[in-house]
């Protein structure tokens, strides 16, 4: 075992602040990984804050982790001392069921290993994120960064750019498809850059006239305001694909509505109940389908990450140093960060 540095919660109402922790020896499938980089994703301030209701304190969140090989297991053949490797939302999976056989490890059938406040499955501890020196990952779980993709900017794209990413490709987005993101966060730059790279017409949904420029600027051919009757209406009917990526509840609708015949409205941040209710109608006359996606297993992470680095794409970051995190996850509750925050992990080190 080594103690390395950490940063966590050690309750829903405490700060995030420094703390102590243990990281195994590697065993013999395991990479023992140098944390350069990590990505601050909404899901961490959820669990720092035990919104969901199922937090182990202390938590260290953190799973949009980029790093260098350290050391690794005797049966490790991937990956060697040096190389520059990613972490993302799972570090484990039962690995027999028919999900991980097929490299959907995130919908795996007995419950995947979450980077961090998951429980490990050789020892029952509870596993702990990104926010620390370094990470100890079965090689499986380990994701290769390309050359040429910039170390901090990539970061995100192991949560948000699989998240956007994936359904994108699962749900068959091609070159001349009409697809429109709602939401212009973390996740929804991301999916407007991937659907702009897929070749699409992209359009993003948004509630505010000011993120005009900066859509555009994403790759948005078009922006819609989505409070504007009168835009909406002039969309009826038009788009193969939607991609929501709004956490919070709000009126599916409209998007329906927006739906071509056989359209898809493809759910990656709602995980809550539809509130107001889904007009049932407005699915079964059209024969629309309504859809959600969860992350990426690994071998579509890798795809995606090869991907970027084939497209030139990357997140759009704030680098940070890891004593100004709370004030971070202030701005983020303001939704003030173009659009994820990167800690510069050296800054935990010094
Ligand atoms: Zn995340
Ligand atoms: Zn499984």
């Amino acid at each position: 075992m080594a103690t390395i540095k950490a940063y966590g919660a050690q309750s829903e109402t405490a700060d995030i602040a420094p703390l102590s922790i243990e990281r195994r020896e590697p065993r013999p499938d395991d990479v023992a990984i140098r944390i350069d980089y990590c990505g601050i994703c909404h899901t961490d301030i959820h669990f720092a804050r035990n919104d969901w209701g199922r937090t182990v304190y202390p938590v260290v969140p953190g799973h949009e982790i980029v790093g260098t090989v350290t050391a690794v297991g005797d049966g490790v053949t991937a990956f060697e001392p040096g190389d520059r490797v990613g972490v993302g939302c799972l570090v484990d999976s039962c690995r027999e069921c028919s999900a991980c056989d097929e490299g959907l490890e995130q919908y795996c059938d007995n419950g995947f290993t979450a980077t961090y406040n998951g429980e490990d499955r050789h020892d029952g501890s509870v596993t702990f994120g990104g926010y620390s020196e370094a990470i100890v990952v079965s090689e499986r779980f380990v994701l290769r960064m390309p050359e040429g993709l910039d170390a901090a900017a990539s970061a995100p794209l192991l949560c948000a750019g699989i998240t956007t990413y994936s359904p994108l490709v699962e749900f068959g987005v091609g070159s001349g498809d009409r697809v429109a993101v709602v939401g212009m966060g973390g996740l929804g730059h991301m999916g407007v850059k991937f659907a702009r790279a897929l070749g699409a017409e992209v359009t993003l949904f948004t509630r505010s006239e000011s993120k005009r420029e900066e859509a555009l600027r994403q790759g948005a051919h078009k922006v819609v305001i989505s409070t504007d009757d009168g835009q909406m209406e002039a969309v009826a009917d038009r788009f193969d694909y939607i991609l929501d990526t709004v956490p919070v509840q709000h009126d599916l609708n409209p998007y329906l509505d927006a739906l071509k015949r056989d359209g898809t409205l493809i759910l990656v941040g709602l995980l809550e109940p539809i509130e107001p209710p889904l007009d049932a109608g407005a699915v079964v006359f059209r024969r629309r389908r309504v859809a959600g996606s969860l992350i990426g297993g690994l071998p579509e992470t890798q795809e995606m990450l090869d991907f970027c680095a084939r497209h030139d794409i990357l997140c759009d970051i704030e680098m940070l140093d890891i004593r100004n995190i709370n004030e971070a996850y202030e701005r983020m509750q303001r939704s003030d960060v173009r659009y994820r925050f990167v800690i510069d992990m050296n800054t935990l080190r010094r």
